[in-house]
């Protein structure tokens, strides 16, 4: 089992470095990550210009590569087939924060396992939800193990083509963690609101951003299993058609 791990923080995260150690008990682990933050970064690929990859050692010196694309760059690299090992299984994180509801899109974490099942291979998503007001280093033990025990299940299991799943780990010490919840995916509230600033030559800019997301717990969603101490796994398909609504849609009247 040839296993890439990578994420949206950057190669030299420690989330990354986590996740890659705990992989190692499912087979070989290889990392292919980027070189800087794509956080909410969505989903990409880089077209327009080559890719650099760099060799470098992490913490505990494990080899690892740094790539200056986007977290679904180095996938779409290691697919191509960038290691000389085939790739049978895509992990990404471990991201610090929660990836829930709406996040998804926009999560660097979650579209490199997008970009992985596009490619027809299985992937995860890991996240911890960690507080914003946090201080000092994130422990990612807990996700850690979790990611262990969904991945090997998952792989003993067997997934739909398509599918990927995405795991957010309650940032609580492990003993304290409840279990695990098969979720669906909530919704979030954003509060971004415009902020118009002028630079010092007189020129305006903007932030479009506020007060962090909330996310509202709903009965077997996301964001109620983190909320009640639950590890959130939520099956995730790239098919975004809004088959509910086709049957209405197929009655319109065109003009
Ligand atoms: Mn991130």
């Amino acid at each position: 089992m040839h296993i890439v791990v990578t994420n949206d923080d950057g190669v030299v995260a420690p989330g990354l470095l986590a996740l890659a150690q705990i992989m190692r008990e499912l087979g070989t682990v290889s990392i292919l990550a980027p070189d800087r933050n794509w956080s909410a970064s969505g989903h990409v690929r880089t077209l327009d210009r080559p890719l650099r990859v760099r060799e470098v050692t992490l913490g505990d010196n494990t080899p690892a590569w740094a790539c200056d694309g986007a977290p679904s760059d180095c996938v779409a690299l290691a697919l191509c087939g960038f290691f000389s090992e085939p790739v049978d299984l895509v992990v990404s994180g471990i991201n610090p924060y929660a990836n829930i509801g709406d996040d998804v899109t926009y999560s660097g974490t979650v579209t490199a396992a997008m970009e992985a099942v596009i490619g027809g291979l299985p992937a995860l998503a890991v996240s911890v939800d960690s507080p914003d007001n946090h201080l000092g280093m994130v422990d990612y033990q807990a996700a850690a193990t979790y990611a262990l025990k969904i991945t090997a299940t998952m792989l003993r299991q067997g997934m739909p083509k398509g599918l990927l799943l995405n795991i957010n780990v309650p940032y609580l010490p492990l003993e304290k963690i409840k279990g695990i919840r098969v979720t669906r995916q909530g919704s979030r509230e954003y509060h971004d609101r415009l902020d118009k600033r002028v630079d010092p030559r007189g020129k305006p800019y903007y932030w479009a951003i506020g007060d962090l997301p909330t996310a509202q717990a709903e009965p077997g969603n996301d964001a109620e299993a983190l909320q009640n101490q639950y590890v959130s796994v939520t099956p995730i398909q790239m098919d975004l058609t809004a088959y509910r609504f086709l049957p209405e849609m197929n009655s319109w009247i065109w003009e």
